[in-house]
């Protein structure tokens, strides 16, 4: 399997070039070559096969023979070791929880996917050391340093918007220690994500320091969220009814796999994006019209994305087209009042605890089943725990949340990071 750069400058390369490169030096995200749709038979029994099994169908093609099969088994076996349960809110509409992963965080798939991966590529020569560098604006930090705790060969710098992200996220990636280190940088999510950019082009690393991604830009964190639609998929088939996901979107990663999913046959009806004020797609959408803004702070954190990177994939699988797209996808925006009310009629009317970004995906699919008068089965994406924004959570759903062991585990841990506001104390970070 090949990848090509979404830019068109540069060589095409394969799934561990991808891996190991993160973003193309022409500054394109990697794109694969073909796409080939699974076979009928795969979706006639798909019901009889375990969640790593159906991962290994989903995703052999793209990782193309580069890790053999019993490795790749393994991998996924190891990866998908949570569960993903899908919780019926109000009738024939379903919570799908990614969130039982051990940073609590959806990311937890795509991260450890990634990391075993490099450390399959890493596995003979370990005196090469692979620096992975991600900017986080929130959950990514604590997914991935969970993820290449102790990888062999592999050192993570962690970047986060100081400020921005909760107490708990905070922890998760600040008191690992070991090959993780985090930096706490004075500005927004989309400053962070600059620099770490601005870091891959830099040419001085070049023979020095060998940087890679593990933003959903990387194709093998991006990839394996296909996963979570055709597990759901798997369980809601005997309905016999349409299949409509919801997605909370900030860099659009999760959702594009979901596009992806459906590339390779996977039988969803169609597809709705929920964001918070940072509503370039769902704008886009509505208007035609691709308007950059700046980033507005939100209780919804890790879509405080004004500029989502995975959006030219989108765009990508769908020609360049418009119109096409907007068969297929739906966009609704939500401020955080809206967003409060929303975590507050949830729990109210329906018993169940949704968390600032799950609320808007439930948000957006009732909006969108109600203005389409929609009769099939909705799934909303409940990306993470509802206990790592407690902060922000209305106090009377707070107060009811339990503090899962995982975080107990954490929360008296003393933080560690190191403070900056230019690229350049990054760039001597990483020379030092
Ligand atoms: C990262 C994240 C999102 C956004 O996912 P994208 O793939 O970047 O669109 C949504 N919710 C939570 C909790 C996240 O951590």
């Amino acid at each position: 399997m090949q990848y090509f750069s979404l830019n068109k400058q540069a060589e095409k390369v394969s799934f561990k070039e991808a891996v190991i490169k993160g973003l193309a030096p022409d500054k394109g995200l990697y794109f694969p070559e073909t796409i080939t749709k699974l076979p009928t038979r795969f979706f006639d029994r798909i019901e009889q096969l375990e969640d790593h099994e159906i991962a290994f169908h989903v995703i052999d093609q793209f990782v193309g023979g580069e890790i053999p099969a019993p490795e790749l088994k393994q991998i996924l076996k190891e990866v998908l070791s949570f569960d993903f349960p899908l919780v019926e809110v109000k009738p024939d509409i379903f919570s799908l929880e990614l969130f039982h992963g051990p940073t609590l965080a959806f990311k937890d798939v795509g991260a450890r996917f990634m990391a075993r991966c490099l450390g399959y590529f890493n596995r003979e020569k370990q005196a090469e050391k692979v620096t992975v560098l991600v900017a986080t604006s929130g959950d990514t930090g604590g997914a991935v340093a969970n993820g290449f705790f102790n990888v062999p060969g592999v050192e993570v710098v962690i970047l986060y918007p100081s400020g921005k992200v909760s107490e708990i996220q905070e922890k998760q990636l600040t008191t690992l220690g070991k090959n993780i280190s985090a930096m706490e940088v004075k500005g927004n999510f989309d400053d962070c994500q600059t620099m770490v950019k601005q870091a891959f082009l830099d040419e001085d690393f070049a023979g020095k320091v060998k940087l890679t991604s593990a933003n959903s830009i990387n194709v093998a964190r991006w990839l394996p969220q296909m996963f979570y639609y055709f597990s759901a998929y798997k369980r809601l088939k005997e309905k016999g009814k349409p299949i409509i996901f919801s997605v909370p979107s900030g860099n659009f990663g999760n959702i594009c796999a979901g596009m992806m999913a459906r590339k390779l046959g996977l039988p969803i009806a169609h597809f709705i994006t929920g964001t918070n004020e940072n509503d370039v797609v769902p704008e886009y959408l509505r208007t035609g019209i691709y308007q950059q803004k700046n980033t507005i702070s939100t209780i919804s954190n890790a879509m405080d994305v004004a500029a989502p990177s995975n959006f030219v994939r989108i765009k990508e699988l769908y020609d360049h087209d418009l119109e096409k797209l907007r068969e297929d996808l739906s966009g609704y925006s939500y401020t955080d009042t809206q967003n409060l009310m929303v975590m507050k009629d949830l729990c109210g009317a329906y018993s169940y605890t949704a968390d600032p970004h799950g609320a808007i995906g439930f948000a957006a699919l009732s909006d969108y089943i109600t203005e389409n008068d929609f009769q099939g089965i909705g799934v909303f994406l409940e990306t993470a725990h509802p206990v790592k924004f407690l902060d922000v959570i209305p106090k009377e759903i707070a107060e009811q949340i339990t503090l899962p062991e995982s975080i107990q585990a954490i929360i008296d841990k003393e933080k560690s990071a190191m403070q900056i506001s230019s690229y350049k104390e990054l760039k001597d970070y990483l020379l030092r």
